[in-house]
């Protein structure tokens, strides 16, 4: 149940106190961070370039320069008073090539590859992995996924000690690529020692969201949840659907997780290819419905690792996730280890933005013209990019969601320039985000973790609260801040959510404000 809203003020967000806040973003904006823009000048211009969260990718690298990545961050986000989400990704049961000899191996049209136990050879016809079990797992006729889909071997003959693959796709492996298994149920733990490891790193260290890498199960995202918990984490957990398995069992995971990321990198090998674009709007589809921010990753401007132009394909992808009702694109490899992190991220604010506006634009052209026509069109149609959810979000109360829904209609109805949550938890805010309301939200919050949080909510820009006791000081410190950085003038609306009064446990109150 969560408690009516009464500010307090935290030490951590007055150095926060009158400094200007970044603009107004609606699709958010994950960057992974690698060699290419570690140093603290790059998270700097990242985060002045649109990034609103960044990813600690925990399958490379060690603890030690994760933490000191971390803490570059938090120095950033306090310089730019502008809060900034961290996403720690935990490797999960990928399997990886062992070393080859000589570091890579050509895979010729026929030739065979035998998969052995152990960790090392010296042949080039033998491969080991990282997963002890493989052999066991393995059965004749089943496909082996190497270099990201681009080489494939199948399975002709299996005993206790290898199994023995025919090349029905060639090329070049590299030791420590990722092995795919598309179909194969195995056996492996969701989490790893390591994977505990980073885990536990990850709630001391303060991280806002924690994902897991192939989740099979609901099972698996509750115990990560449960082992936060534990640890006096509130981070949310984020589930990255990129297995057969997971789709089966999508809404169950959808339903545990807090957010879900579609992880098209390796769904994109374990299901045939030409399937994705279906599966990624059925993902982000359930997510809507359960009200669950959805991230779509991988390759989203992938050619900008080495290019300072995207491909046309690649801008029409970022849209299309956008007009799918993704809350959050993904850069990988982009801004980790491309030749131009700060021009990608930028490419990928103007896609976003150009998309938003125009969309809105459309919206109320259509609304226009069946007005003309004498048709009252739906104020629904005026308001949501999206159907509405399905189901409360955990921790949202039927009283919020229904003052939300209210208030979202009232906003757009008299064209208010600001829609302000108040949030403790900020689930409100996700309950606001997820109608995908055209008026810019504001999450007001005087909890500097759930501010971190709302930087992956879309359309929902976070404020750190001035230490206020009414509501009447929310609207003075929100109308001020919207005057400043150009955001209001005299005689606009404001909706404010928030609760007040006792009993209701949840925001029981919409009130519209005239500056
Ligand atoms: P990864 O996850 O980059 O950690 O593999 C994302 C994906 O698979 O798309
Ligand atoms: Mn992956």
């Amino acid at each position: 149940m969560q408690k009516p809203y009464s500010p307090r003020l935290q030490p951590a967000i007055v150095q926060l106190l009158g400094e200007p806040i970044a603009q107004i973003a609606r699709t958010k904006i994950v960057a992974t961070i690698g060699p290419a823009c570690r140093e603290e000048s790059d998270l700097r211009g990242l985060v002045e370039a649109g990034v609103d969260v960044f990813r600690l990718n925990m399958a490379h690298g060690s603890v030690s320069e994760h933490q000191e990545s971390l803490d570059r961050i938090r120095r950033v986000s306090n310089a730019l008073a502008r809060p900034v989400g961290v996403l720690v990704d935990l490797a999960g049961p990928k399997i990886r090539l062992g070393e080859l000899p000589n570091g890579a191996v050509e895979c010729r049209m026929g030739g065979e590859i035998r998969f052995i136990r152990g960790t090392q050879t010296d042949r080039p016809e033998e491969f080991v992995t990282s997963y002890s079990a493989l052999i066991d797992e393995l059965s004749v006729g089943d496909s082996v996924m190497l270099v990201d889909g681009t080489v494939s071997l199948v399975v002709e003959e299996r005993t206790a000690d290898w199994a023995r693959c025919r090349v029905v796709q060639p090329g070049l492996v590299r030791s420590r690529q990722g092995v795919n298994l598309p179909g194969v149920k195995l056996s492996a733990a969701a989490m790893s020692q390591a994977d505990w490891q980073h885990a536990e790193w990850a709630a001391s260290a303060g991280a806002d969201f924690v994902s897991l890498s192939f989740v099979r199960s609901a099972v698996e995202v509750k115990l990560l949840k449960e082992l936060l918990r534990t640890r006096g984490s509130l981070a949310r957990v984020v589930a990255k659907i990129e297995k057969r398995e997971a789709l089966d069992n999508l809404e169950d995971i959808v339903e545990a997780a807090d957010v879900v990321m579609v992880a098209r990198g390796d769904l994109g090998v374990e299901i045939d290819v030409a399937s994705m674009p279906m599966v990624q709007k059925r993902i982000i589809r359930v997510c809507q419905r359960y009200q669950k921010p959805v991230i779509v990753a991988t390759q989203m401007l992938d050619s900008m690792q080495h290019s300072r132009r995207p491909t046309r394909a690649e801008t029409t992808d970022v849209a299309n996730a956008i007009l799918d009702g993704a809350d959050a694109c993904m850069l990988s490899g982009e801004t980790a280890i491309g030749k131009h992190p700060r021009l990608v991220v930028e490419m990928m604010r103007r896609i976003a933005s150009a998309t938003e506006e125009q969309y809105v634009e459309d919206r109320t052209a259509y609304v226009n013209n069946q007005l003309s026509q004498g048709r009252t069109p739906s104020t629904h149609s005026v308001q949501d990019f999206l159907p509405a959810p399905d189901f409360l979000v955990e921790g949202l109360h039927p009283i919020t969601q229904a003052v939300v829904d209210g208030a979202s209609r009232i906003a757009a109805d008299l064209n208010a320039k600001l829609f302000v949550v108040a949030s403790r938890s900020g689930v409100t805010a996700i309950a606001r985000s997820k109608r995908r309301g055209a008026v810019p939200t504001i999450g007001i919050s005087d909890n500097p973790a759930t501010l971190q949080q709302m930087t992956l909510y879309w359309g929902v820009t976070p404020l750190a609260a001035v230490a206020s006791t009414d509501i009447n000081g929310l609207l003075e410190q929100v109308t001020a801040w919207g005057l400043r950085e150009g955001k209001l003038a005299r005689g606009d609306r404001i909706l404010l959510v928030a609760g007040i009064g006792f009993g209701t446990g949840g925001h029981n109150m919409a009130l519209v404000h005239e500056v």
